[in-house]
């Protein structure tokens, strides 16, 4: 491999600067990564009667005439060529360029390519770049149609065939060095990265270049595993809190009034042995709402408090730090809180009892604190704080976490939640440094839900879904409306076309189901995340009681609230939602003992790709599943995000979409070669990835 920072200086000057400016190529590595984006056959570049307009074309063909004249004001010379490939002629034009009919003669052959343009009726390229050729024999012209030829990501002064020029040269004077030892190789019948690189970019025939993406998606499936293993063994090398006294736990387990399902038992097991390695541990636990989490964590806090060490759980919204205040105070009963001296933390919380707290939690009477980003204020001292449980940190900064590990004495344990079900494939690549635990099975009991999509197409449906809300609260159960905007208004601002239908607004939605005649005498509430605290929870604490029927919202009710007799969900324009997010939306339904109705209203045509997604979650409850559907639908790199944009720019030929098997092949294989010490080779062929290198010259 030649090193990075290898300019592309062979290429002369020139070329290199248009390398440069144009695709963002500085070095050689960069450029032998420029892969091409697919191949042709010879006999499939454009024909000239078929060349379209406007865009970038190659054609091959023969010079069939050629003549130069003089115009004023244009630069002086125009040489004009016409060439044909039988099916038709094409006409090429250079300005004061008179030397180039020395090359350009009548009877030469050559690829010609340039951005297709039309003049005086004829089309034409302008200044065209060409390779021109001599005569061929019938074997070596067979031979030449069936060459793959490569096309790679190009633009107009940067074709792709000027780039294979320079990639050819550039190769010729490289040595790749190997990254992967053979053995591994060669068990997968894979060609060495040299190889590879010529094949992929030089072609005989068809198999060399479907053997270099086989061999190249490898080296890259495997370099990333080996440095996201890396760093997550470098978190071993802290030192935690050795959590091994499960007493308490198995106190909480028999005072709880359900058994622990086979899911949550693994995962138990998972952290505990985290918890008790002496090694701070980094795991994220994912699983559907419902499925358990909190009381896993709960269990983990108790190995905690065991060795009267402290725990905080984060909660991404005051909302939800008091309801899962609520909900661990019941969980725990009254000896346990009173043991643990549970504490609530959050911003509205009032000065006499923020300071109780504040003084329990660093004289360690508090063993667990129950908040949101108040924790993480200056303020808040730790007497000894060993484990962070970090309820959705999708919504938790970077930043957040790092401030909440700093309180630590020894690197606290983190657990991080999430009921965002983030595909394996996703997960080992984006999250590939932390420990995955999966609850896949829900606890007993959930009930089902029906979930249908409602193409608002006619007022009579529309009025039809009224009525069966009206139907469940008739016998004795509430409905959520979940809408995509607070108020109209905020929609008028933001608009940029005066053509798009506003989407449906809480307020206004609250305000036309109060006078809706289907609905009359319901007690109609509303939700949303403009309402200040208290407000939030009067509405919610009287939904909860069952003094509002039904509750307009918008998706602060996505996680977390549990109101068990809440059974019917009407989503309003649920095209303008994520799949993902209208699954976990259905998922405050059906959490009692009667089974839920989920009615997704769109008024987006049939077949298209909104009407889709919608249709796919009413055929599946399956959150792993539809995490997966919704990958593919939205693409990778909103998933991956901006945060990950490294690990996204070094992967070229691999796609977390659809190379998942391979991906789990390497990081197996990954953990078994960090296990012993590493063939130099790949330790430098990591280090090459972290520079972008990745099978560099
Ligand atoms: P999550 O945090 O994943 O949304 P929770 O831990 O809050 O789930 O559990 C949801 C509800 O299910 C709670 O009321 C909890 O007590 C209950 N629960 C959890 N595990 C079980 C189980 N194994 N069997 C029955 N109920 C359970
Ligand atoms: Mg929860």
């Amino acid at each position: 491999m030649l090193e990075k920072g290898e300019k592309l200086s062979m290429l002369g000057e020139k070329t290199a600067k248009s390398f440069a400016r144009q695709l963002g190529i500085t070095t050689t590595g960069e450029l032998l990564q420029h892969y091409p984006r697919r191949y042709l056959k010879r006999g499939e570049l454009t024909r000239i009667a078929d060349l379209p307009v406007g865009e970038i074309a190659t054609v091959v063909g023969e010079i069939v005439s050629v003549s130069a004249r003089f115009i004023k004001g244009r630069g002086g010379h125009i040489l004009e060529a016409t060439i044909s490939d039988g099916s038709s002629l094409l006409s090429l034009a250079f300005f004061g360029q008179a030397w180039r009919k020395e090359e350009l003669t009548k009877g030469r052959r050559g690829f010609f390519s340039g951005k297709v343009g039309s003049f005086s009726g004829k089309l034409q390229l302008a200044h065209p770049d060409y390779e021109l050729f001599d005569e061929i024999t019938p074997e070596e012209a067979k031979a030449w149609a069936e060459l793959p030829i490569p096309v790679y990501p190009a633009t107009s002064t940067l074709p792709s065939w000027r780039i294979e020029t320079s990639i050819r040269q550039v190769l010729g004077q490289s040595v790749i060095k190997e990254v992967i030892p053979n053995e591994i190789l060669s068990k997968r019948n894979l060609i060495g990265l040299s190889a590879a690189i010529h094949r992929i970019h030089q072609p005989q025939k068809d198999s060399d270049y479907e053997q270099a993406i086989a061999s190249l998606k490898f080296h890259e499936a495997l370099l990333l595993q080996l440095s996201l293993i890396e760093r997550r063994n470098s978190f071993a090398e802290e030192r935690a809190a050795i959590l091994n006294d499960a007493g308490m736990a198995m106190e909480f387990e028999k005072h709880l009034d359900f058994e622990f399902t086979d899911s949550q038992q693994r995962v138990n097991q998972e952290i505990e042995q985290d918890l008790a390695s002496g090694k701070p541990m980094h795991r994220l636990l994912q699983g559907e709402v419902g499925s358990g989490k909190t009381v896993v964590a709960l269990r983990a806090i108790m190995l905690a408090a065991a060795k009267n060490l402290q725990s905080v759980l984060l909660a991404p919204t005051e909302v939800l730090a008091e309801q899962h205040f609520e909900s661990i105070r019941t969980a725990l009963g009254e000896d346990l809180t009173r043991q643990l001296g549970l504490r609530l933390l959050t911003g509205s919380l009032g000065a006499l009892d923020r300071k109780k707290t504040e003084l329990d939690l660093a004289s360690g009477k508090c063993l667990l604190a129950v908040g949101t980003h108040a924790l993480f204020s200056e303020r808040i001292q730790f007497a000894d704080l060993a484990l962070v449980v970090i309820d959705e940190q999708h919504r938790f900064g970077v930043m957040q976490r790092e401030a909440i590990k700093q309180k630590g004495k020894a690197a606290p344990h983190v657990l991080t939640m999430t009921a965002t079900p983030i595909p394996r494939t996703i997960a080992i690549t984006a999250f590939g440094d932390l420990e995955i635990s999966t609850l896949r099975e829900l606890p007993r009991g959930r009930q089902p839900i029906e979930t249908h999509v409602v193409k608002i197409t006619s007022p009579a449906l529309v009025s039809r879904v009224w009525q069966r809300v009206a139907e469940e609260v008739a016998k004795g159960r509430q409905a959520f409306v979940v809408c995509p905007r607070i108020s109209g208004k905020e929609y008028e601002e933001g608009s940029t076309g005066a053509s798009e239908v506003a989407p449906a607004a809480a307020e206004e939605v609250f305000d036309s189901l109060k006078k809706n005649p289907a609905l009359a005498g319901l007690r109609v509430g509303l939700m949303h995340g403009r309402l200040d605290y208290e407000q939030k929870q009067a509405v919610m604490a009287s939904f909860a009681a069952g003094e509002i029927d039904v509750l307009v919202s918008t998706t602060v009710i996505e996680v977390g609230v549990n109101i068990p007799n809440a059974t019917a969900m009407i989503v309003l324009d649920a095209d303008r939602f994520g799949i993902s997010q209208l699954h976990q939306l259905r998922g405050r339904i059906g959490r009692g003992q009667h089974s839920g109705i989920c009615l997704l209203l769109s008024a987006s045509e049939e077949d298209s790709l909104a009407a889709q997604r919608l249709t796919a979650l009413a055929n599946s409850t399956d959150g792993f599943e539809l995490s997966e559907l919704d990958l593919e639908l939205r693409g990778e790199g909103d998933v991956l995000g901006e945060n990950q944009a490294g690990t996204k720019s070094q992967l070229r030929l691999l796609k977390v979409t659809r190379d998942g098997e391979l991906i789990e092949q390497a990081r197996e294989l990954a953990k078994e070669l960090l296990s012993q010490e590493l063939p130099e080779s790949l330790k430098h062929g990591m280090k090459l990835m972290l520079l972008g290198e990745l099978a560099s010259a």
